[in-house]
């Protein structure tokens, strides 16, 4: 049974910090509504802290999947990295269309597409596709317009600062 009447599309796109946060943010309000949620990870793979907290603090509501290769930007390897993406989109893609779950959120997946390891039209397949009382949530650097456009919700992080230029790189526990 569903949680919600309806559900949107949401995509948070922009340079700025805060993408992949707020993802996490509602993945923890939908999980204190008892929502059944689907967290999946693209580019991403390993121990990142928001992965071990949803392994071990709310593997009860939460299904997590990775599908990087962990070397996308370090060492990309297109067939490699095409490969892995491909294999999570079809994970996705079932997930999405099982019915379980009420949010479904695929993390740096507008990234995936802009790198090429997916195609505008698989993300629009999966709007199109979306039951109608699941919530879909995109995030990444980079939304094509198309996403945007069919999208409900499109919030842009503007990035006005950031200490990433300032040479302090990604912290555990505050950007992974
Ligand atoms: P968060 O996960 O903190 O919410 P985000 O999802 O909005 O951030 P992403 O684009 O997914 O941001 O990744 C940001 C990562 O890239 C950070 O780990 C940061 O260290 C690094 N980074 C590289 N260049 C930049 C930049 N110009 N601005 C911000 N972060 C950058
Ligand atoms: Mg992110």
């Amino acid at each position: 049974m569903n949680k919600l009447s309806v559900g949107k599309v949401q995509v948070y796109t922009g340079n700025g910090k805060g993408k992949t946060t707020a993802a996490l943010g509602l993945v923890l309000r939908a999980a204190g509504a008892r929502m059944r949620v689907y967290f999946g990870q693209f580019m991403k793979t390993g121990n990142t802290s928001e992965a071990r907290a949803l392994r071990e603090f709310l593997s009860g509501a939460v299904t997590m999947e990775q599908y990087g290769s962990g070397e996308e930007l370090s060492g990309p390897d297109r067939e490699r990295d095409t490969a892995c993406a491909r294999a999570g989109y079809e994970k996705a893609r079932a997930a999405l269309g099982s019915g379980e779950y009420d949010l479904v959120v695929l993390d740096e997946i507008l990234v995936a597409e802009h790198l090429g390891l997916l195609v505008v039209e698989d993300l629009l397949r999966l709007m199109d596709e979306r039951p109608e009382r699941t919530e879909l949530v995109f995030t990444g650097r980079w939304a094509a317009e198309a996403v945007c456009q069919r999208a409900d919700l499109v919030t842009e992080m503007g990035e006005i600062k950031h200490y990433f230029h300032a040479g302090v790189p990604a912290r555990t526990g505050i950007e992974m």
